[in-house]
């Protein structure tokens, strides 16, 4: 039987994909090493740190020189594609739909020099932290990494950077020395405080709108050892113990960065037998300090007698296993936010959300102590200049499923309408997964020039980042 549709809709589909395999090929001719959907790497290609983000890409490239990266700009620019960097993928819950753009992984850009006379690091874009504190530990050196030695550097700094460093050296953004970008007319360009200074100040603190790095600059820091770990509790004493490191927070000099902690840990077989499934309150510190100080420091928590104590001398590299982040990629939610203040109503509160008694399936809701350097605005930061707040918040939980993110969702909210009333007035990018606007991070002023600053770069919106910054 004749059927016209069919046949009209049949050729028309031969037609397109006739196109696409032209399309292809014509990619492939670029050698920018991409991956499409009809490629058996398609699925591992597009997959994300963060398996809860579905990725689906119209491509994925692998470039592994910043030349590569040139020509991908360009050929997005002109299919009318645009392009989402992406290191890692730890941050993918707050990237969004990315149908219209190239996946841009630059897994293939691994380099890393360390200078130690001028304590600085280069790295490429597809670099972790946990590489950076390895080179940089065979000189006596450490950058302002994050608690995940998995964690992209460009990422994780583009958009803040708090590691275990912050309260003494701040925020990662801020020492950044000079950044390599390509800009989407496709220009390589390297950006520091002498040439194209307002690209230097966005990227830093205002996230990847701007431009796709390929390589970045940073100080380093003499840190050769460290003293370190975490006090675990029965979750029972939550309020006891949050209670008494508030308290000793408000003493401690700024060579000292914590973490105060409720963890609910999976029975999941890769979590050692003594703590599988059970619910601890933690107290973990980085002090950069003697093993005699840092011993000193700690007492007042200590003579709380812990149930576990892991505080040793370690190298820098040895903090990446403090705060027990998941290595593998998992399907994870994360929620974070600013505190302007943590009294002890807000103690109870938190206790009350999450501790014990509230059958919370969050696995961690942590609070981190500010302050230090990290509220120091020098004219010369970035974009994200300090932290104006006292402690951050994040929460992390694995949903596996459907059921398990909507409760998860649900337990969030109670623990952040808890902490309402010292809730900070800005948030911090890194910790932020929902969708936030770019005057949830920043000033009035700051919003403005960042908006000028994309308007001048890319005014088109070629990149598409987290939290995206829109033109002014
Ligand atoms: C387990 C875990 C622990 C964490 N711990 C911390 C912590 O201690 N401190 C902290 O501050 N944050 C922390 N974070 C948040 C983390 O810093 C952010 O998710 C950050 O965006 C991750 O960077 P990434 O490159 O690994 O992630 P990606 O998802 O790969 O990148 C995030 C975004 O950065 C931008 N970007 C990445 N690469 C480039 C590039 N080459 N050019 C331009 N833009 C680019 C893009 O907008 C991209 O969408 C943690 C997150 C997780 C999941």
């Amino acid at each position: 039987m004749f059927r016209p549709e069919y046949s009209l809709q049949h050729a028309t589909a031969a037609g397109e994909d006739a196109r696409r395999e032209r399309r292809l090929e014509h990619i492939r001719g670029l050698k920018l090493n991409v991956v499409s959907e009809t490629d058996l790497e398609w699925d591992r290609a597009r997959r994300a740190w963060n398996l809860a983000a579905n990725q689906r890409p119209r491509h994925v490239a692998f470039p592994e020189t910043a030349d590569d990266v040139v020509k991908l700009v360009t050929f997005a620019g002109g299919e009318g594609l645009r392009v989402a960097p992406q290191g890692t993928g730890h941050g993918a819950g707050a990237l969004g739909a990315i149908e219209d753009a190239v996946l841009m992984r630059p897994s293939r850009m691994r380099d890393i020099a360390i200078d130690p006379g001028q304590r600085r690091a280069r790295v490429g874009a597809g670099v972790t932290w946990g590489e950076v504190q390895a080179a940089a530990a065979a000189h006596g050196l450490a950058g302002l990494a994050g608690t995940s030695p998995e964690i992209g550097v460009v990422g994780y700094t583009l958009g803040g950077g708090l590691g275990w460093l912050a309260r003494r050296y701040g925020l990662a953004c801020n020492g950044v020395l000079a950044i390599d970008v390509v800009t989407a007319d496709g220009l390589l360009l390297r950006v520091d405080r002498e040439h194209e200074p307002d690209l230097f100040w966005a990227l830093r603190g205002g996230g990847g709108s701007f431009g796709i790095v390929t390589a970045l600059e940073f100080a380093l820091y003499p840190v050769r050892e460290l003293y370190a770990g975490a006090l675990f509790w029965p979750q029972e004493r939550a309020a006891e113990i949050l209670h008494a490191w508030q308290a000793w927070t408000a003493g401690v000099p700024d060579s000292v960065t914590s973490v105060g902690r409720l963890l609910n840990l999976p029975s999941l077989p890769k979590v050692s037998e003594g703590l599988r499934g059970r619910s601890f309150v933690l107290i973990e510190a980085a002090c950069l300090a003697t093993e005699g100080e840092g011993v000193e420091l700690l007492r007042p928590l200590r003579e709380r007698g812990p149930e576990i104590d892991t505080f040793a001398m370690l190298p820098p590299t040895g903090l990446g296993a403090l705060h027990m982040d998941p290595v593998d990629p998992v399907p994870v939610s994360i929620d974070g936010w600013l505190l302007a203040d943590l009294p002890s109503t807000a103690i109870d509160a938190l206790v009350e959300a999450a501790g014990p008694e509230s059958g919370s399936p969050l696995v961690s809701v942590e609070l981190r102590h500010l302050g230090g350097a990290l509220l120091d605005a020098a004219p010369e930061h970035g974009a994200l200049a300090s932290l104006d707040a006292r402690f951050a918040t994040a929460t992390i939980s694995l949903v596996p499923n459907a059921d398990m993110a909507a409760a998860v969702e649900r337990h969030s909210a109670v623990v952040r309408a808890a902490l309402a009333p010292w809730e900070a007035e800005r948030n911090y990018p890194n910790f932020a997964e929902r969708s936030f606007s770019v005057s949830d991070f920043h000033s009035p002023a700051t919003c403005e020039r960042l908006g000028r600053v994309k308007a001048q770069y890319d005014p088109r919106d070629l990149i598409r980042s987290t939290h995206p910054i829109p033109t002014t």
